[in-house]
């Protein structure tokens, strides 16, 4: 094998994209990383939100800045929903920069290669493998490989370039970082309605020394020519929450893109999507870094000896995806489907009585028995099913939505 052959090329080092160059290289395959910056982890535009099953795959415990025990979540007339148990952390909040980092550092460690200031812009598939032209900062260099992975996130050059489709939703998020709000540190707060966060929430989340996260997605549907800017200083300046905002100083802000919904074709011929590439973020939460480590971790074994043996294409690689990646898809649309049942679709008088019969003692013991922000399916189903004020909707959501 000479230097310009590889097994797999990634383009894009992500987190998402140092898990697969970590997954593979650990398993022998030679694996180049291209990354368009010169440093890894920046720029982010992240709440910083890492899951329990996320973190424990690649153990970056030392990047946690705070400990997050559950949300409070506001209704659009001030409604509480507190959801989770004091001292019982469900979520971890990290530094960005450092956790794509540990994830990329880990990869090299296990045998990967990276190239800084990198981006591919020609490619070709055939039998023989995947003709790749790079500017390697400044100098254009031929690569052939294998298979070429895309994780060059939402707007994925790789997508386009092989035409691959497009995310069923692409939502706007906006979000600066602060310092001066008030609050338990240990519980994040989500504020909804018509003029805060249109369709979706805005989120308020502990960065740890006294720093928080104050951030809005929603899409431009939704927004109806606002920009999600205006919701930010629509939500520090609301009647009802104005005063813990008073003291807010920003220190950073930034705004981006959060894909969600699978693309109609995650793999082509030797070429494949993985993380935000692929659409995958979560239509509820918007979080992309645990499901895009789900999506890789749950065929590398297949994948590795697809590589090994050179059956890699476009019917090889669905052999190996379609049927996990599918089952995926499939929450991905309940998911959205409850969202919309119960929070995009509703005006801001529907949201209230949602809120209301949400905040039902009852009510409260079951979200916070089956609720897990990760999995939000069984918790939407389990409220359509057993609180008769919900019944209504489920009839509204017909039979596809509950039986699928
Ligand atoms: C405001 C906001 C808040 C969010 N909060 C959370 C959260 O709390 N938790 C969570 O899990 N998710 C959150 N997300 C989503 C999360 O940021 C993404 O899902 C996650 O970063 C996806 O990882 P990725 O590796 O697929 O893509 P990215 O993180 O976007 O990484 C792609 C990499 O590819 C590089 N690249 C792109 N194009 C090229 C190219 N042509 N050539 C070479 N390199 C290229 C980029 O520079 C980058 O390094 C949030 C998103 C936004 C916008």
């Amino acid at each position: 094998m000479t230097e310009m052959m590889w097994d797999v090329v990634i383009v894009g080092a992500g987190p998402i994209g140092g898990r697969c160059a970590s997954l593979l290289s650990e398993r022998g395959h030679s694996v180049l990383l291209l990354e368009e910056h010169s440093e890894i982890g920046r720029p982010f535009q992240c709440a910083g939100l890492v899951n329990p099953r996320a973190m424990k795959s690649v153990s970056l415990e030392d990047t946690i800045l705070q400990e997050i025990d559950g949300a409070l979540i506001h209704g659009p007339s001030g409604t509480l929903v507190p959801v989770g148990e004091s001292n019982n952390p469900r979520t971890f909040v990290v530094c960005r920069k450092r956790f794509d980092q540990g994830v990329v550092q880990q990869s090299l460690e296990a045998g990967a290669h990276i190239w800084l200031n990198s981006m591919p812009i020609d490619a070709s598939a055939d039998d023989d493998g995947v003709s790749l032209t790079v500017n390697n900062d400044g100098e254009i260099v031929d690569l052939k490989c294998k298979l070429l992975l895309g994780c060059d996130g939402a707007q994925s050059w790789t997508r386009r370039y092989f035409k691959m489709g497009k995310p069923k939703e692409l939502m706007i998020g906006f979000q600066a970082e602060v310092v001066g709000y008030q609050n338990d540190n240990r519980w994040l707060e989500m504020y909804s309605g018509s003029k805060v966060a249109p369709g979706f929430f805005a989120w308020v989340i502990p960065s740890g020394f006294g720093t928080h996260r104050i951030g809005i997605w929603s899409t431009a549907e939704h927004l109806q020519g606002r920009s999600v800017e205006q919701c930010y200083h629509d939500l520090l300046n609301h009647p009802l929450w104005q005063e813990r905002f008073s003291a807010v100083k920003e220190t950073a802000r930034y705004c981006g893109p959060i894909p969600c919904g699978m693309v109609k074709n995650p793999v082509k011929n030797r070429v494949m999507l993985v993380g935000d590439a692929a659409g995958m973020a979560k239509p509820t939460t918007g979080g992309g870094i645990g499901p895009g480590f789900k999506q890789i971790e749950m065929i590398i074994d297949d994948l590795s000896s697809a590589i090994s043996s050179d059956k890699l294409s476009k019917k090889d690689l669905r052999k190996i995806t379609s049927k996990r990646w599918n089952e995926m898809k499939r929450v991905q649309d309940k998911a959205r489907a409850l969202r919309d049942l119960l929070v995009s679709n509703c005006t801001d008088d529907e949201l209230d009585e949602h809120f209301e019969n949400f905040s039902k003692p009852e009510v409260l013991e079951l979200i916070n028995t089956i609720g897990d922000i990760e999995k939000p399916v069984p918790l939407g189903m389990a409220l359509l099913k057993k609180v008769p004020a919900f019944r209504k909707l489920a009839v509204k959501a017909g039979v596809k939505l509950l039986f699928t």
